[in-house]
């Protein structure tokens, strides 16, 4: 199995699957793009997953379906382009002899879903779209804070050399936001200068690891002593319990420049 994002739109990744003869790719947020790519590889589309509705996950998905034939699997409670296979938390999906395990993720969107995979070639993968990012974490645009800290704990709690397969290049901006919050963080002081290399040559920052993550990203660190104190600088009348201080830190995103 060969793993690869497809560069789309100024900082989307549709990530790609496939066997040398089957593709999986997961939220298409444009077609041609994928047409070209498997026509490129001589690859046939299996499957495409959808992990929530909006139009830079699903704009191409009634192209590539129409195109293919493929089968399409996407979020229960979610409005998206029929016909499709709705999937729910618990849920086992049986993709190109593998089987991903349906994990629900609201705080993004409402019906948010990721699909992960216990083990692939000796390490698992998770495709999280908008929930997690390197450095960050999605907008709240249909959830709380305390559904979005819940979705990203559900996450943290995978294995540590899960990859993670986020569908925003978004890395740099979020690690200059992280370093705003833990200026001190070794881990992160690194990985910047990591990912400012990676970038300079134009490759993506990602698949990253929930390993990493733990270690880097402030959205995943709310019970940190240098995260609930910068929360609390921040904002000293907000609350200080985890989702409190994951609340000041999705706030002073939104307006961080
Ligand atoms: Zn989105
Ligand atoms: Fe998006």
């Amino acid at each position: 199995m060969q793993i690869h994002p497809l560069a789309a739109f100024a900082d989307n990744y549709i990530w790609t699957l496939h066997d040398g003869q089957r593709a999986l790719v997961v939220d298409p947020g444009e077609a041609a793009g994928v047409q070209g790519w498997l026509m490129q590889h001589g690859l046939v589309l299996d499957t495409i997953l959808i992990t929530h509705h909006h139009a830079d996950h699903t704009g191409g998905v009634a192209a590539l379906r129409e195109a293919s034939g493929a089968r399409v699997i996407g979020p229960t409670v979610e409005p998206m382009p029929e016909p499709l296979q709705r999937v729910d938390h618990g849920d086992t999906v049986e993709v190109m002899g593998l089987s991903f395990q349906v994990i629900k993720v609201p705080g993004h969107t409402a019906g948010h879903i990721a699909y992960f995979l216990p083990a692939l070639d000796g390490a698992p993968l998770l495709f999280c779209g908008d929930t997690l990012f390197s450095g960050g974490c999605g907008r709240l645009f249909e959830g709380t804070p305390a559904h979005m800290h819940a979705s990203l704990a559900r996450l943290a709690a995978l294995p540590d050399d899960t990859r993670v397969c986020c569908t925003h290049e978004y890395t740099l901006s979020n690690l200059r936001f992280a370093l705003a919050v833990e200026p001190m963080n070794a881990d992160l002081q690194r990985h910047r200068a990591h990912c400012e290399a990676l970038r300079e040559r134009n490759l993506p920052t990602l698949p990253s690891s929930i390993g990493l993550e733990k270690k880097i990203n402030p959205f995943l660190r709310s019970r940190e002593d240098a995260v609930r104190q910068a929360a609390h600088a921040r904002d000293p009348l907000a609350a200080t319990d985890e989702v409190g201080v994951f609340a000041t830190l999705r706030e002073w995103k939104n307006v961080f420049r």
